[in-house]
């Protein structure tokens, strides 16, 4: 059996490696480094694979979700809502810009920012939300965006997990994660469902204003070459990131598949076990599984993995702190008592591996290890 690892880019970049080394060589032989042809080809296929007016790329997720917040033009001390049970970076830039992050709890079966949370958070000071589509699964945006029109707040989706997850609506109206709220941000990073060869991240919008801000931003704030309209950054995806990225895209569709049937192998194996809860799947939304997330009850999720990793398989805790408790966010002036999903799943995740190279036998493997140790 071939080594499991929790992420098998190696395997993966065998399948494609011609491909990716043409689309490479390209960049090479022109010298367009930054701002080529290649750059642009991504942007356009991004926006047609994502059904999305505006694609601007930038140098990682983590500068996409300032881009975004510097472009709604909010001002100090105003408040942005977001999850406390997410990766640090989406509350991080909130704190940079020195506005002010209300973390809410979360909702126990999809790990998703709770809408009755945000409901009891907002003050007339919010001014942005952010929710994230963690380990894949859209958040329940229809309820977000009646919420934000009721009280005219932006709401920027941190896909960096979610690219290429479904939502639909009510209607029957489908779009992709990423694409519903003002701004939409993700990153390239390799380990992420579309990744490149080293950082990268990108902004999306339906809205030309914000778009040609967002375009200057990442620019210096440059409008006309030489004049300068705001305070930016310089945020790039370089070409080469870009020329691998647009060859990755056109299997984005393929590797979600690969990822689904890994997933749906998992939650067919522990469906009847007492002791463990499998991924909830909403009516609402695709999973595109950047993350296969157990929850496991009575039993030490850190000795679980411990046990997993004596078999050589890999497994980790997303998230073993809640972004409350952590000292560089104000632990402080949040009440504990108002994270009860989040404390808890902090003490329950277990991920495994997954990535689009999954074998059965190696799923097989990991089944029967973890099987062994939970029913023990
Ligand atoms: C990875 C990630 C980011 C940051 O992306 P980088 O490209 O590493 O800066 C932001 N938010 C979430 C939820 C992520 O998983």
């Amino acid at each position: 059996m071939k080594k499991i690892q929790m992420v098998d880019l190696v395997s993966q970049y065998e399948k494609i490696k011609p491909e990716i080394l043409k689309s490479i060589e390209n960049v090479l032989d022109n010298a367009t480094f930054i701002n080529g042809p290649a750059v642009k080809s991504f942007q356009n296929n991004l926006e047609q694979y994502l059904n999305v007016k505006h694609v601007i790329p930038c140098a990682n997720g983590t500068d996409a979700l300032q881009i975004a917040l510097m472009a709604l033009g909010l001002e100090p001390g105003d408040e942005v809502i977001t999850s406390d049970f997410t990766f640090a970076a989406t509350v991080e830039v909130v704190k940079l810009l020195k506005l002010k992050p209300v973390l809410v709890d979360v909702d126990w079966n999809n790990f998703n920012i709770s809408i009755a949370a945000i409901e009891k958070a907002i003050t007339p000071k919010t001014k942005a939300i952010i929710p994230v589509h963690l380990f894949g699964q859209s958040a329940d945006m229809e309820s977000l965006m009646a919420l934000a029109k009721k009280h005219n707040i932006a709401l920027v989706e941190d896909t960096a997990q979610g690219i290429g997850a479904k939502y639909t609506f009510k209607n029957g109206e489908t779009h992709f994660a990423g694409t519903i709220g003002e701004i939409g941000t993700t990153s390239f990073f390799p380990s992420k469902n579309l990744g490149g060869f080293g950082d990268g991240g990108a902004v999306f919008t339906n809205d030309d204003n914000l778009a040609k801000i967002m375009r200057s931003i990442v620019n210096h704030g440059m409008g006309e070459r030489y004049y300068y309209d705001r305070v930016g950054v310089n945020s790039r995806l370089d070409s080469i990131q870009a020329a691998v990225l647009d060859i990755k895209l056109t299997h984005l569709d393929e590797y979600i598949a690969s990822r689904q049937k890994a997933a749906a192998y998992y939650s067919d194996f522990f469906k009847d076990f007492e002791n463990v809860e499998t991924p909830v799947i909403e009516d609402y939304s695709t999973h595109v599984f950047h993350q296969y997330t157990l929850k496991i009850k009575g039993i030490n999720q850190f000795e679980a993995q411990k046990y997993l990793n004596e078999k050589g398989i890999p497994a980790m805790i997303y998230y073993p702190v809640p972004l409350h408790s952590q000292k560089a966010y104000d632990a402080d002036q949040y009440d504990d008592a108002d994270f009860k999903n989040t404390n808890l799943l902090c003490h329950s995740v277990l991920s495994l591996p997954m990535h689009t190279e999954l074998e059965e036998e190696q799923l097989r493997f990991i089944c029967e290890s973890l099987k062994k140790y939970l029913i023990k």
